[in-house]
């Protein structure tokens, strides 16, 4: 099963991908996830990314269409078969790029779920975020704050506010994501697999609706 998981950036897509893990045993491919850890490690690759994703801009297509590849080999060898892609496709060439992948291993994606947030909840969300620098865990200053302040519960490590997560970067990351799911929208429209889920919803209803619209 392919689940193609589509949000502008605070839609709540990375957590309702970490439920669908948990819960139904899927194997998460976030190419936002697959940077930011190259980023930290101080990779070639993580240090070209850092600059694309500090301004809110899209890394090359051929750099994440690489990452997506080798990361769908290596799961599909340890038998994985529940995929979710979080984050990607978000151009028309990845798009294509991803059939064909997905083609290789005689695959296709079953469903195209869009999370759908009106701008001004998102901003919101996204500028009060902070994740910690050791761990990469997600706080909220108001809805989820950690018990001392600038502190992660889980590690101690120190909660910073992502680079791109600022606000003028974040009007920039809303913007592009209009344009691109417009048109993979319309991409995923002609395979008859797009599903709408409303998003400004209790975390746990938003899973139950992206459930049932996939038909999990
Ligand atoms: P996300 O965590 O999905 O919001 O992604 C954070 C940033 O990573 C984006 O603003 C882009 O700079 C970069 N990024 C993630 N996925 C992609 C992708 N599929 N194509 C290009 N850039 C991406």
């Amino acid at each position: 099963m392919i689940l193609l998981l589509f949000g502008a950036p605070g839609s709540g897509k990375g957590t309702q991908s970490a439920l669908l893990v948990e819960k139904k045993g899927f194997f998460q491919i976030s190419t936002g996830d697959l940077l930011r850890s190259a980023i930290r490690d101080g990779t070639k690759l993580g240090n070209d990314a850092k600059l694309y994703l500090d301004q809110g801009k899209l890394v090359p297509d051929s750099v994440v269409i690489g990452l997506v590849d080798d990361i769908l080999e290596k799961a599909l060898s340890k038998g994985h078969k529940l995929f979710i892609f979080d984050g990607f496709p978000r151009t028309g060439a990845q798009a294509q790029s991803l059939k064909e992948i997905l083609k290789k291993h005689e695959l296709y994606a079953e469903a195209a779920v869009f999370i759908n947030v009106d701008n001004e909840v998102l901003v919101k969300r996204l500028t009060g975020r902070r994740i910690c620098q050791v761990c990469g865990s997600v706080y909220h200053i108001e809805n989820n704050p950690s018990k001392k302040s600038g502190i992660c519960d889980k590690c101690g490590g120190q909660l910073i506010l992502r680079s791109d997560d600022k606000e003028e970067v974040v009007l920039s990351r809303l913007e592009t994501y209009q344009v691109t799911a417009g048109l993979l929208r319309n991409f995923y429209n002609s395979d008859g697999i797009v599903k709408e889920v409303n998003g400004d919803q209790s975390v746990e209803v938003v899973y139950e609706n992206i459930v049932s619209s996939a038909g999990l």
